[in-house]
């Protein structure tokens, strides 16, 4: 098993845990790009939003719920931005679906 997040997930890689239940583990970004950046994962391995069906629907809602909390906890109150990057175009580096929270600063958009 080579995927980076599975190993992050099952403790054989460090990780600074910051929220985690039995469908999700939210941890922080080794390489943050904002005061607040959390990656929120499925404890299932899926490799890319793009390979899910509609009887993932349930666990993509519950990802995006669970930072939504991560954000309430951080005290995000005047604002955040989730996103989930997929495949090459969309900037996705890591093959294990993740949702990035980003908070703590101003964001511009359009992102890049
Ligand atoms: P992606 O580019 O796939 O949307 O996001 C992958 C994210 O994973 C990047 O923001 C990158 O900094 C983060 N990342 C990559 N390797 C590790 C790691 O070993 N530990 C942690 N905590 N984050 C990682
Ligand atoms: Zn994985």
């Amino acid at each position: 098993m080579s995927c980076i997040f599975c190993k992050i997930i099952d403790g054989s890689i460090p990780s600074t845990a910051v929220y985690e239940d039995e469908l999700c583990y939210a941890f922080a970004d080794l390489h943050p790009q904002a005061p607040v950046h959390v990656l929120v994962a499925p404890r299932e391995h899926i490799a890319s939003v793009d390979d899910t069906d509609q009887s993932d629907g349930l666990l993509l809602g519950h990802l995006l719920w669970a930072a939504s909390e991560v954000a309430r906890e951080k005290g995000l109150a005047k604002g955040y931005r989730l996103v989930v990057n997929a495949g090459e175009d969309g900037g996705q580096t890591v093959d294990h679906l993740h949702v990035h929270l980003l908070g703590g600063r101003p964001l511009t958009w359009p992102p890049g």
